[in-house]
């Protein structure tokens, strides 16, 4: 198939491009411009949008297998596809946990069988993700797995943290870690603060994440291990990142869209679509993650696409999960805050869902040069539109961000030459 996108305002972030131009597919691949007659070939008319490689999120809860109530690999990855994204990072805390190479190959496949987007499955550092042994990171690696962390619970033995790491080091994958001493957590549900406080419900304090951020930075430095942090929320940890990063620790983190535009002064009454975990925090945290991304000291958006059934998230603050959805309204959540502001150009903005993910994997960086798999997002960036959960192709509809009113969004998804989404 032939197909030919015209009239768009082409980024190329590992190239580094940004202008008029057109982008050329056949069999599933960019060709360059002239590589087959035009006359015939498929047209898209992007003019007025920009063209460029297709998103990477790093943090997704797919939730197959295990709670397909709340999602599915083909649901998880049409609405990746519908939010602009041709891969995503699968979360291990399914049932079972994904610590067996077959769920890991089985997870694979399946996504390529839906055909949306691509899925890296991460795996399980420790067995069932309990924490006390190192899972086979040998075995889930040559499986396919693309990166290994917990997520959801923190390794908090150090000693098997180390023997994480090392292994992961030989193997040359990133361990990614959700950074949260349990001991300190205990059972709160939001940042621990005066709004906490003046709601009545138990905090979770900022210093859970820094422990244990400073702590997997220590470990970085004697393992070699290249550490990630998901979903870095407080401007402590933040600071740790930055100066071991400035020291030449291999060490990168991630922002969520939620914790980029949301505090815990939002959280007006214990509504649960604002409960996540780690929690929004402080209005100074917010300012400082955003900083962080706008300067590149933070290298990575990524979601954290956590879906959960209407039944689940209506138990109330206190025992609703945790986890809010991220899909379907990454690139207007963060388009806005961040380009639309005029605090980065379009093409910075672009390295944070593209190349930044893809150097955190080891992954090609994504680009519209001649010869790679033909992965574009053709996103309308002049518009308007109002969040309405009951349209996500995702299974679940938990989000604080309904009835938001954004001004960018994906106009079409191209996934190895073929049209996708929205
Ligand atoms: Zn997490």
């Amino acid at each position: 198939m032939h197909l030919i996108v015209t009239g768009g305002r082409v980024l190329d972030p590992a190239a580094g491009t940004d202008g008029p131009g057109e982008v050329w597919i056949a069999d599933g691949r960019i060709v360059p411009a002239g590589s087959f007659p035009r006359d015939g070939a498929e047209t898209i008319d992007a003019s007025g949008r920009l063209v460029a490689p297709a998103l990477v999120d790093l943090h997704v809860h797919l939730r197959e297998p295990g709670n397909d109530a709340a999602e599915t690999i083909a649901s998880g990855t049409r609405a990746a596809a519908a939010g602009g994204f041709q891969a995503v990072v699968a979360m291990p805390n399914t049932t079972p946990p994904l610590d067996d190479p077959a769920l890991v190959r089985f997870q694979i496949e399946t996504a390529r069988a839906a055909g949306f987007a691509d899925v890296v499955p991460s795996a399980c550092l420790t067995r069932g993700r309990k924490g006390d042994e190192v899972a086979d990171l040998d075995a889930l690696a040559a499986a396919g797995a693309g990166v290994f962390t917990d997520d959801g619970s923190t390794v908090m033995d150090d000693a098997v943290m180390r023997e994480a790491m090392r292994r992961a080091a030989a193997i040359g994958l990133a361990v990614m870690d959700h950074a949260q001493d349990h001991d300190a957590e205990r059972r709160g549900v939001m940042h621990e603060g005066g709004r906490s406080r003046a709601l009545g419900l138990p905090g979770i304090p900022a210093g859970a994440e820094t422990r244990i951020v400073e702590r997997d930075i220590r470990l970085a430095r004697e393992t070699g291990c290249r550490l990630h942090i998901q979903h870095i929320s407080g401007r402590d940890a933040l600071e740790a990142v930055r100066r071991a990063a400035a020291e030449g620790v291999p060490v990168t983190a991630e922002v969520t869209p939620h914790h980029l535009v949301l505090c815990d002064d939002d959280i007006r009454e214990p509504d649960p679509s604002y409960k996540m975990n780690p929690p929004l925090r402080s209005a100074a945290d917010r300012r400082a993650l955003e900083d962080a991304i706008v300067d590149g000291s933070i290298t990575c958006l990524a979601t954290d696409h956590a879906p959960h059934t209407a039944e689940a998230k209506a138990r109330g603050f206190l025992h609703a999960p945790f986890g809010i959805l991220g899909l379907e309204t990454a690139v207007g959540v963060t388009w806005d805050r961040l380009v639309r502001s005029g605090r980065m150009t379009p093409l910075e903005w672009l390295r944070r869902w593209t190349t930044g993910p893809a150097a955190v994997l080891r992954r090609p960086p994504p680009s519209l040069a001649p010869g790679v798999p033909a992965n574009v997002a053709i996103l309308d960036v002049d518009t308007e539109w109002t969040v309405d959960p009951s349209a996500f192709f995702s299974r679940s509809r938990n989000t604080p961000f309904a009835g938001w009113t954004l001004h960018a969004r994906p106009a079409v998804t191209i996934h190895n030459g073929r049209v996708v989404g929205p």
